[in-house]
């Protein structure tokens, strides 16, 4: 992972009153929120609350928001559509912008890492959904991100592909201590993956609630309940 000094506690991601309009629609309406190094960081809500809108301000993709994002040099983003460029190989793929000598060992190693030591010179059309989303995070992982913001990562997957991609994330988290912003709507994936959940609606930030991971919480916690509420 990108090294920090030694003892720097101070937030990956600071974002403090962004608001997006679209015409006279206010989707976002004033949203403050840190991540701290390390941190995962679920973010729910309904279909349409503005998390994907939220997710682009924080990366940096959308010049017309308004309000402070301070985010990491070193962050990389993973999208519910893998986005692979479909005339380059995998490898190129997960290279694809680096420079240096070494990048292509760097993008061999992370696509190991991601369970695919044998697809480097494959092309995007070969891989199954579950094989091109596991590139995109090998493709994230090898800019060595201090912070991933994921919009929906494992929203596209069967079942079972997502229950891996879930454990394979559970995985790289511990091997590279990532801070993560992770976008889904499914409240059990939010349980298993952070330690913090937050819940859009309406244009703010209504609920922020750890989420012990050795303390999966049972449907009678009251902060289980308040969580629902909003679902
Ligand atoms: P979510 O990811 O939570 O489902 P989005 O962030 O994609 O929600 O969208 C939030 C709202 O903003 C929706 O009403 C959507 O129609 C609107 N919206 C998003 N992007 C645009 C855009 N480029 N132009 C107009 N409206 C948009
Ligand atoms: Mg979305």
């Amino acid at each position: 992972m990108a090294t920090r000094p030694e003892g720097d506690l101070s937030p990956v991601l600071t974002a403090g009153g962004v608001r997006r309009s679209f015409g006279v629609s206010v989707v976002l309406d004033g949203i403050d929120l840190t991540i701290a190094p390390g941190e995962v960081v679920a973010l729910l809500g309904g279909s349409g609350s503005g998390k994907s809108t939220l997710l682009r301000i924080l990366a940096g993709l959308d010049p017309d928001a308004s309000g402070n994002v301070r985010r990491p040099l070193h962050h990389a983003v993973v999208f519910q559509e893998h986005r692979l460029l479909p005339w380059k190989r995998v490898l190129d793929n997960v290279a694809l912008g680096l420079s240096g000598p070494d990048v292509r060992t760097r993008a061999r190693a992370a696509l190991a890492e991601v369970g695919l030591p044998d697809r480097d010179t494959a092309w995007p059309a070969e891989l199954s959904g579950g094989q091109a989303q596991r590139v995109a995070v090998a493709r994230a992982l090898v800019r060595e991100p201090e912070l991933l913001l994921l919009d929906e990562p494992f929203g596209a997957l069967d079942a079972l592909t997502r229950l891996r991609m879930q454990q394979l994330f559970i995985r790289l988290r511990e091997q590279h201590g990532f801070a993560a912003l992770l976008v889904t709507h499914d409240v059990d994936e939010a349980l298993l993956l952070a330690d913090r959940t937050l819940v859009l609606e309406g244009g703010r930030l209504v609920e922020d609630a750890p989420v012990p991971l050795a303390h999966p919480r049972t449907p009678d916690d009251p902060a289980f309940g308040a969580l629902r509420r909003h679902l």
